[in-house]
């Protein structure tokens, strides 16, 4: 399928772009186009204008700064996988990016363009919500800091506002980090059935001092299990609290049902994924 037509736009700075944001009506942001160009040849988005990130300066560093590290936008999941202080100091995140599609995708798709599409099948925004990051998005008031809980409020919908492009994303330093991603993948496309992050914090007597487990794929967003994190604060993370608590982690949660899996499959790998992310995340 050839897109609808539109205008193409290719700002070399975050004003320039803010500025076409503002004044042009019916607009699309294009980062690594690996969602948006898809659904344009299907024409299910006929943008008349596009407003192209990537002749944008400084979007795409990945740096440590104060006690975390920040990201930007426009970092694909090519550089996260291949981060060396991604890979050190935070490895959640590339072990996420390095089981999304394949080398192209990977190559071409953006950190900033899969959270701020928010696909209920994504794999980043597991990790993002597990890893209690901060988003940075700007817009014509200026920049606003978003809390990832705070961030993904439905099927493909985000806090990041229509006028505002997400510039940033800081994670934080985890060491030692006991982290883990493991997805039931579609087989074509590599998306999350199911997909869940563990990010766990043992105390000097070897309990679950902190526990959050992020989850894609599961309902019309990615949520954290809260539950099972209440459940097993606190705990020995040994087989019976894990396989106890892991049963909670559909709880007050609309599963959803497609091609991929009913229900009751998809609560079935939940409940399975989870149980082996926090023990890969144990043995990391
Ligand atoms: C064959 C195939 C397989 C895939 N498999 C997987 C998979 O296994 N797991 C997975 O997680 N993903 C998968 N994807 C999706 C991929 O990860 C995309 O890279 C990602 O969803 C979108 O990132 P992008 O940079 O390509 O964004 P784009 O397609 O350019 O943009 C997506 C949307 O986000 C908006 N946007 C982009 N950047 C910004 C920004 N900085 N600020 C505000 N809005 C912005 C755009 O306007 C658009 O609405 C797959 C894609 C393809 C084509």
């Amino acid at each position: 399928m050839i897109p609808a037509p539109f205008e193409y736009h290719s700002p070399t700075s975050l004003k320039e772009a803010l500025d076409l944001l503002a004044s042009k009506e019916d607009v699309k942001l294009l980062a690594g186009g690996q969602s948006l160009v898809p659904l344009m040849k299907l024409r299910l988005a006929k943008p008349k204008h596009i407003v192209d990130l990537g002749g944008i300066p400084g979007l795409k560093a990945i740096r440590e700064e104060g006690d975390g590290i920040s990201i930007g936008a426009l970092a694909t999941h090519a550089d996260i996988e291949g981060s060396e202080l991604l890979r050190k100091r935070c490895p959640l995140l590339p072990q996420t990016a390095s089981t999304i599609a394949d080398v192209q995708v990977r190559n071409r798709g953006t950190l900033g363009g899969s959270l701020a599409h928010a696909d209920p099948a994504g794999d980043l925004p597991a990790a993002i919500l597990a890893l209690d990051a901060r988003m940075k998005a700007v817009g014509p008031k200026g920049e606003r800091w978003i809390n990832a809980e705070d961030f993904f409020f439905g099927l493909l919908m985000t806090a990041v506002e229509p006028d505002e492009i997400l510039t940033e994303v800081k994670v934080p330093v985890l060491e030692p980090a006991k982290t883990a991603y493991l997805k039931a993948a579609q087989r074509a496309s590599g998306f999350a059935v199911v997909g869940v992050a563990a990010c766990l914090k043992l105390d000097p007597r070897g309990a679950c001092e902190k526990i959050a487990v992020g989850l894609t794929g599961v309902a019309d967003k990615a949520y954290r299990a809260a539950e099972v994190e209440r459940r097993l604060t606190g705990q020995r993370l040994e087989a019976r609290p894990i396989e106890e608590a892991v049963h909670e982690v559909c709880r007050n949660i609309e599963v959803i049902e497609d091609i991929n899996g009913s229900k009751e499959y998809r609560t079935h790998l939940a409940r399975v994924y989870t149980a082996r992310a926090i023990e890969a995340a144990l043995s990391a």
